[in-house]
């Protein structure tokens, strides 16, 4: 029978409802879906050109383990440059994507007994792979007036002598908030201070609007940064998803035990998606500020619009590419046949009544609110939110 470990944890639920609409939609429903946590964009031609030829070249092996050198050195490049890091190949390990390195860092950091913990809202795969690991989520509330940054003294408050790290995501999936340099320094203190680790999760540094700056909380100092690891990758700034490439950068001993992990479980990611990674780094990035010059149309025109629905608020984001709308207004009132409760109910009821997909808050740990992705188009954007006001209109 299925073992205890695998019974602890659900199916992301982000992916779950996406099916779910994809299903609604193959049946021949006219479905919108603001559920995607990925671009609407194609992968650059450049970067689809150097998987080809890795492909034509016959680089279709086994690489090493942790990545091909080209590729450490490239994302070494990297990280000086946007971030100001310093680090050495033996201090990155490429994975399967910015999720394997995330959970490769869990099984190399947690033990039996550990706390781990995890501002709400968190990125829903935060919680499970701490259990999958046999430790423990520690969550942490934060608020809508603090822009749902974790407070210094909350923190404090929830680490023991058990706290083993910190999970971190900024700009964050799925409220779009980011942490400034002070917010940042205030963790690190206490991180220092307690002597934990962060996993700092930075896959939307470069999907920052109104010409804010990305900080890594690793670039505060030497001490954080050796209690740092810095997660990033391909998929959201590249639109590259489906290509499975991601990295970690931090610690040579806990890289190490990293690589040893994946040296058992998955071996190399993709020999043909590293080439691409390669050029998605070195190639030309124009790109980047035209996708994002387009989300920041989409992001003003869906926020100014749920402002506009009774009862319904949402602050502007600052980043990633998704609203996180506050729906408490609403919660108690009832349909021809539900009572709408929680956020749950909410999504359950704008699938049903209006054919629209979106993810409840209380995926992500935060009741009374909805995650609405604008990797759409501006059209489906206005129609959508056109159904959305219309169903919550007949909620009594
Ligand atoms: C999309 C996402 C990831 C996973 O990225 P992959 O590189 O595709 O595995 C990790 N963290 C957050 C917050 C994300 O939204």
């Amino acid at each position: 029978m299925i073992s205890e470990r695998a019974k602890k944890v659900k199916p992301s639920a982000t992916l779950s409802i996406d099916t779910k609409a994809k299903e609604m939609k193959a049946s021949g429903i006219d479905v919108i879906s603001f559920a995607v946590g990925e671009p609407d964009y194609d992968t650059p031609d450049n970067i689809k050109a150097a998987a080809i030829k890795a492909i034509n070249e016959g680089f279709t092996k086994y690489t090493p383990v942790g990545g091909i050198p080209e590729l450490k050195n490239a994302i070494a490049g990297k990280l000086q440059k946007d971030n100001n890091l310093q680090y050495k190949p033996n201090e990155i390990l490429v994975s399967v994507g910015a999720k394997h390195s995330l959970y490769n860092a869990a099984q190399a950091l947690y033990s039996e007994g550990d706390e781990v913990i995890i501002p709400a809202p968190y990125w829903v795969s935060y919680p499970d792979q701490v259990l999958l690991n046999d430790a423990t989520p520690v969550i942490v509330e934060t608020s809508e007036e603090d822009l749902f940054v974790v407070s210094p003294e909350a923190l404090s408050k929830a680490i023991t002598k058990k706290t083993r790290a910190i999970v971190l995501n900024y700009p964050s999936n799925p409220t779009g908030f980011t942490y400034g340099k002070k917010a940042l320094e205030a963790i690190a203190e206490i991180v220092v201070k307690n002597d934990i680790y962060v996993i700092s999760d930075e896959i939307y540094e470069k999907l920052l609007y109104d010409g804010l700056k990305h900080v890594s909380i690793a670039s505060i100092g030497p001490e954080i940064k050796k209690r740092t690891i810095v997660i990033n990758g391909f998929s959201k700034t590249y639109a590259m998803t489906g290509w499975r490439v991601g990295y970690a950068a931090g610690d040579a001993a806990v890289i190490k035990a990293m690589e040893n992990i994946q040296s058992q479980s998955t071996s190399n990611p993709t020999s043909i998606s590293q080439k691409a990674a390669i050029e998605a780094i070195n190639g030309p990035q124009d790109f980047i500020p035209v996708m994002l010059e387009e989300f920041d149309r989409r992001r003003k025109h869906m926020v100014t619009e749920l402002n506009a629905i009774d009862g319904v608020s949402c602050k502007m984001p600052q980043g990633a590419f998704y609203a996180f709308a506050n729906i408490k207004g609403y919660l108690g009132k009832r349909s021809a046949n539900m009572v709408i409760k929680d956020s749950s109910d909410m999504a359950l009821y704008l699938l049903e009544e209006a054919a629209i997909a979106l993810v409840p808050g209380s995926a992500f740990g935060a009741e009374g609110y909805i995650r609405l992705s604008y990797a759409t188009s501006m059209e489906k954007i206005q129609e959508g939110l056109a159904r959305i006001k219309a169903a919550l209109k007949i909620l009594a």
